[in-house]
């Protein structure tokens, strides 16, 4: 049976207390203002959080999967967008990883102490869903690559000093992937901010990349190997996601249910009506089972057991489904105040559907966990 430990119990109930403290207060300032907070960011490095899956030699506390699931999902409860750079950090400082040791030691320190950001570009416009798709380039010459095509959708795109990009270098399928680090002061790099549905002080956007150069110890990992070098990453990403959801569906349902306490209709509080209880009941259940099928995914994926990235997959899948529906049903218990932006409800639920988006591709890997490569109708 999946249980926290006495530790990990501890850990929860400190980034609890901080994320509460420190971070839910100006939650919906970032939102409204849509400017990146980074002055939680730097609250969240002094305490060890942005660094946590990093190793302690780059200023990380090499914290497990289970551990960082746990901070991620606690910190999303008070504020979603600080739980995502969190994520981010985590996820493309782990990339770099597979990089130079030039690289590692440079950037590493900087992305544990809140100071660097590190954007991830996959999508394009013509390639979201099917990655094999891109159509960015590396070519070489001499010494460098020179590095054109647009990623789109980006995560952090306004803010990052820097980015770990999918290039294709040389035409083919999936062999030909590479993955390239680019700074952003580097000539050539436009980048166009988009205005989101949530995620609003993430610094959403287009990123172009017109003949840039960049040197060519900057590939991370193997040249065509990108695909396969990313795949636990991807792994973690989708496990941690899921929980964040979660984690902002946890925070509006605890809220659900204390007023659904207080708030009376018919003479009587709404909790006494099972039409509500019921329901509350209900999005408690699938709450804590989506958690712990995030938390078995994230177990799986720490083992590197064969079946990790089916698991991880259903994690991001339940958990996003999840935490919409439950969000949404907390705002109906509100009325119409739930609705109101003087709530956060309608922030919670514009933040949680970031997570519903990818859905195909997640189906695609339980499919293919379940059929195998054979019954998949891509060529
Ligand atoms: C908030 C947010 C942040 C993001 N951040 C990043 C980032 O940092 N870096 C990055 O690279 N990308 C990022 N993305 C882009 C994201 O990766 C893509 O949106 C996603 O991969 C889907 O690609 P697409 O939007 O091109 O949709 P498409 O691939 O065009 O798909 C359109 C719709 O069809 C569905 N679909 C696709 N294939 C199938 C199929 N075979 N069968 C049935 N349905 C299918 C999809 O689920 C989707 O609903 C972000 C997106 C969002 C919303």
């Amino acid at each position: 049976m999946f249980e926290l430990s006495e530790e990990q119990k501890l850990i929860q109930k400190s980034i609890h207390q901080f994320a509460e403290k420190e971070l839910a207060p100006q939650a919906s300032h970032w939102d409204a203002t849509e400017e990146f907070p980074w002055e939680n960011v730097k609250k969240m490095a002094e305490v060890g959080l942005i660094g946590l899956r990093l190793p302690k030699i780059y200023g990380g506390s090499e914290s497990d999967l289970v551990t960082t699931g746990i901070a991620l999902e606690e910190v999303a409860r008070f504020d979603h967008n600080c739980a995502i750079i969190l994520c981010g950090s985590n996820i493309t400082g782990r990339v770099l990883l597979c990089g130079s040791e030039k690289i590692k030691a440079k950037f590493l320190p900087e992305i544990a102490k809140g100071k660097y950001i590190l954007a991830f570009g996959a999508a394009e416009p013509d390639a979201g869903s099917d990655l094999r798709a891109i159509k960015a380039i590396a070519k070489p010459r001499k010494d460098a690559w020179i590095v054109s095509g647009e990623k789109a959708m980006v995560t952090f795109a306004g803010v990052a000093h820097g980015f770990i990009v999918l290039v294709r270098t040389a035409m083919g399928r999936e062999e030909g992937i590479s993955c390239i680090f680019i700074e952003r002061d580097r000539q050539g790099i436009d980048i166009q901010r988009l205005q989101g549905f949530g995620w609003r002080a993430s610094q959403w956007g287009n990123v172009s990349f017109n003949e840039v150069k960049v040197p060519i110890q900057n590939l991370i990992g193997e040249k065509y190997n990108a695909l396969s070098m990313l795949k636990t990453t991807v792994q973690e990403q989708r496990a941690l996601t899921g929980l964040i959801a979660l984690g902002t569906a946890r925070e509006a349902l605890d809220e659900a249910i204390k007023y659904a306490k207080i708030r009376k209709v018919f003479g009587k509080p709404l909790g006494k009506f099972e039409g509500i209880q019921f329901r509350l009941a209900e999005d408690h259940t699938s709450l804590e089972a989506a958690r712990l099928l995030c938390y078995q995914a994230l177990s799986l994926i720490g083992k590197k057991s064969y079946n990790a990235s089916v698991w991880a997959a259903m994690a991001n899948l339940i958990g996003g489904e999840t935490a919409y529906r439950v969000v949404n049903n907390a705002m109906d218990v509100y009325g119409g105040l739930g609705y109101s932006r003087e709530l956060p409800f309608e922030r919670h639920l514009r933040d949680v559907k970031a997570m519903q988006i990818a859905n195909a591709t997640l189906k695609i890997e339980i499919g293919k966990g379940l059929f195998g490569k054979e019954f998949l109708p891509y060529t």
